[in-house]
């Protein structure tokens, strides 16, 4: 069940560099049960390196990340220890950009790969469970496809299905309509509006303000790499804010 008063993820004075530049200046960002956190920014602001950090696809160079209950623990090397490294991941669902399905399976293989073979999850468990999520994102019909066969919207929304096929506590998106064409963008947001009104943990990076304001519980807006101003929805695109954030909603980046 969620619980708004437990912390899902919290990350405290992250930073990252790659070798003179730091991308990451220290960010320290808190999201609860269930909320819904919309991070905005410019880019090259370090927004995708935020997320890849929270699940290690990039090893920070100091900070603390905490997911649930867990820290996590980042040794001397730059290294975590791997079983933690492992149920890190298990607990955190990944949505990209560009879908990242993989090729060679139909969508049905592609839910089921991880909860069978990482997971180790009884397969007709694994199967009938993928059935429900894929009806729930409405391309059940695509099971026996291969990617390749689908549309960019119905691959996100296998992409999202697969992610949830692993019971993560929070899911990460990273601008997941932002590689779609405009028609298709729709579909996708439509589910994870339905996630969020689920109570799921969301993390989101997206160029999408109308979702940003309408779904978010916090908006966030990075700024050369560093956390310039959040805040509620309603604070952030009223009277609140910054000239920064105000000049990157001008900038094109505005409500549409
Ligand atoms: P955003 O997602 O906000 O566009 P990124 O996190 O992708 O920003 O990148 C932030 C900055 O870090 C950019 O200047 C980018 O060129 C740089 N960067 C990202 N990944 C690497 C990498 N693996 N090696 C070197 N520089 C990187
Ligand atoms: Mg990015």
């Amino acid at each position: 069940m969620t619980d708004p008063t437990k912390p899902a993820v919290r990350l405290t004075e992250l930073r990252k560099s790659f070798g003179a530049f730091e991308v990451l200046k220290g960010i320290s960002l808190e999201a609860m049960e269930g909320d819904v956190v919309s991070i905005l920014g410019a880019s090259g602001s370090g927004k995708s390196t935020m997320l890849r950090c929270i699940n290690m696809l990039e090893m920070p160079d100091s900070g603390q990340i905490e997911v649930g209950v867990e820290a996590i623990r980042l040794t001397k090397a730059g290294g975590t220890d791997k079983r933690q490294l492992q149920r890190l991941r298990a607990s955190i669902g990944m949505v990209f950009q560009n879908f990242n399905l993989w090729s060679h399976m139909t969508i049905l293989e592609n839910l089921i790969e991880a909860p069978i073979h990482v997971q180790k999850r009884p397969r007709a468990d694994c199967v009938a469970e993928a059935e429900a999520l894929l009806e729930k994102v409405g391309i059940a019909e695509k099971r026996n496809h291969y990617p390749a066969h689908l549309s960019g919207g119905q691959q996100q929304r296998a992409a999202i299905a697969r992610a949830l096929a692993q019971h993560p506590k929070v899911m990460l998106f990273d601008e997941p309509t932002s590689a779609l064409d405009p028609e298709l963008v729709g579909e996708v947001l439509r589910v994870m509006r339905a996630l969020a009104e689920e109570g799921r943990t969301m993390l989101v990076v997206t160029h999408e303000m109308s979702f940003a304001r309408d779904v978010s519980s916090k908006i966030v807006f990075l700024h050369k790499g560093a956390i310039e101003v959040e805040g509620s929805p309603q604070d952030m695109f009223a009277a609140g804010g910054s000239d920064c954030f105000r000049q990157f909603l001008s900038g094109g980046n505005g409500l549409n």
